[in-house]
């Protein structure tokens, strides 16, 4: 059974915090690919600063190089925001034999509970949890207990069911966030080093951070 890695982000823009984790995920885990999938826009609003297609092509040109990361355009095709659920259940369908895992920060999984339908989500999909320093798993609460039934820190279960199981796993930090990214080239300043150079280049050339905020 092949082991698919979800990557969801606004990704705006891509960052090496977002390459690095997806990558000792991939390695650790040994998942046979992560697919990156850039969030959509909604049709009449702007959520995100640079556009779905700059947005996209920053992934396209951040990731072509690495063996098994994968882009995903799903959302940014079907317009509009997506539920995590519908777009799982998309994937469930393009990929029903494999084994899921979508990919979330702690901070997210702390807020499990509210997403829609997020019962539905976990028969679609494992959960991988990447964990920052300074948070803990939740021992106690609908959480807690959704951590003693379907948690796991054998990662061999990520591989022999197609979804339902939650590992939590730690992941080298790099404190980039891209609203920082932003702002500091808002600011005239050299995203240098924080990204790609390719991703660098296309923020360069599209100005996409320059004059808006
Ligand atoms: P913003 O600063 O605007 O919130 P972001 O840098 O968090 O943006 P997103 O595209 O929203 O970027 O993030 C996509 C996913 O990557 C989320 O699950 C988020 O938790 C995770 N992530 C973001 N930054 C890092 C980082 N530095 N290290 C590890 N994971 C990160």
């Amino acid at each position: 059974m092949t082991t698919i890695g979800i990557f969801g982000g606004t990704f705006d823009p891509i960052h090496f915090g977002h390459l690095r984790t997806a990558l000792e995920l991939l390695q650790a885990l040994r998942l046979n690919e992560i697919r990156f999938l850039p969030a959509g826009n909604p049709p009449h609003r702007e959520t995100t600063v640079a556009s779905a297609a700059e947005r996209l092509a920053m992934v396209r040109a951040a990731i072509r190089d690495q063996s098994g990361f994968k882009v995903d355009d799903r959302e940014i095709r079907r317009e509009g925001l997506s539920y995590s659920v519908d777009t799982m259940r998309s994937l469930r369908t393009d990929f029903p034999e494999s084994s899921l895992c979508l990919i979330v920060g702690m901070d997210a999984f702390l807020g499990l509970t509210k997403w829609y339908r997020w019962r539905e989500l976990l028969e679609l999909t494992h959960l991988v949890v990447a964990h920052r320093p300074g948070w803990r798993a939740p021992a106690m609460g609908l959480l807690g207990e959704l951590l003693v039934d379907r948690g796991t820190s054998r990662i061999d279960d990520l591989h022999e069911a197609h979804a339902g199981r939650i590992l939590i796993h730690a992941v080298t930090q790099l404190e980039i966030s891209s609203t920082e990214v932003r702002k500091l080239i808002g600011a005239g300043r050299d995203p240098r080093y924080l990204m790609p150079e390719e991703v660098r280049g296309i923020i360069e050339e599209s100005g996409c951070y320059r004059t808006k905020k």
